[in-house]
């Protein structure tokens, strides 16, 4: 079973000050826990070279989006050659707010993993359906389907991590059961097999994400398959996050 990873994802949230929220996570990642999973913190993009400098490494650093290019005319647009410079070890790409608020397509996607494993990132590559596309009984389809356009060719366990989180259960407070989180992760994983090959596949962490907090933790994160958290507004409290990734 691949180490647990928890993730934090701040979205657009934080400030300088938002730096001691990390200081927070770190003063409580002990001994114990440090043997039983990794942390990482995925702060905007003003935050990340500040925050991988006060981490040293200890929990990792994301950023949130990156472009497919390595550099050029693409004006506000952050490569993943940059955030590997400011220190980050991971990209979050394809997550579901930026499937929808900027038209990113599974082909897009694609090509932004790609760039993060150009550049020496492990992309987190995130897939989920809507709550119109679960109540259609589609869900297992609109995952594969997303499975198969987003993940890069070749992708390796050292540079993939795939995040599940159903668009409905994003800041909701809604989470599906752990039956139906154990369907959609046992898909996962076998598309994953098709993907990039059964043994390489068993050692991609599939990470559930969705209105996970200190009191759901527990219950998701021992669905099978389920190999950590991503986690939004949870996050950005310190003994929120901690209180997550100390069901491991
Ligand atoms: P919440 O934990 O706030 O529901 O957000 C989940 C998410 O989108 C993480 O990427």
């Amino acid at each position: 079973r691949p180490r647990p990873l928890v993730a934090g994802n701040w979205k657009m949230n934080g400030l300088r000050a938002s730096s001691e929220v990390l200081s927070e996570i770190m003063a409580g990642y002990g001994a114990g826990l440090r043997n039983r999973a990794d942390l990482l913190v995925c702060p905007p993009a003003t935050l990340v070279a500040a925050l991988a400098g006060a981490a040293k490494g200890a929990v990792g650093v994301g950023g949130q989006d990156c472009h497919a290019k390595a550099s050029g005319a693409h004006t506000g647009d952050i490569s993943a050659e940059m955030l590997a410079d400011a220190g980050a070890s991971h990209v979050i790409v394809g997550h579901s707010e930026r499937r929808a608020d900027h038209g990113e397509t599974d082909a897009v996607v694609r090509a932004k993993a790609e760039a993060a494993r150009r550049a020496g990132l492990v992309a987190i590559v995130c897939v989920g359906e809507t709550q119109a596309q679960r109540e259609a009984g589609e869900t297992l389809t609109v995952v594969a389907s997303q499975l198969r356009g987003s993940i890069p060719a070749g992708a390796m366990a050292a540079d993939l991590v795939v995040a599940y989180e159903p668009v409905w259960a994003i800041g909701t407070g809604l989470t599906p059961t752990a039956a139906d989180v154990a369907e959609v992760h046992a898909l996962i994983r076998t598309e994953l097999g098709t993907l990039v090959g059964e043994a390489e596949a068993g050692r991609v962490r599939v990470l559930y994400g969705g209105s996970v907090k200190p009191s759901n933790a527990a219950e998701l994160m021992a669905v099978a398959n389920v190999d950590g958290a991503l986690v939004g507004g949870a996050s950005l409290v310190a003994a929120d996050f901690l209180g997550i990734a100390r069901v491991y």
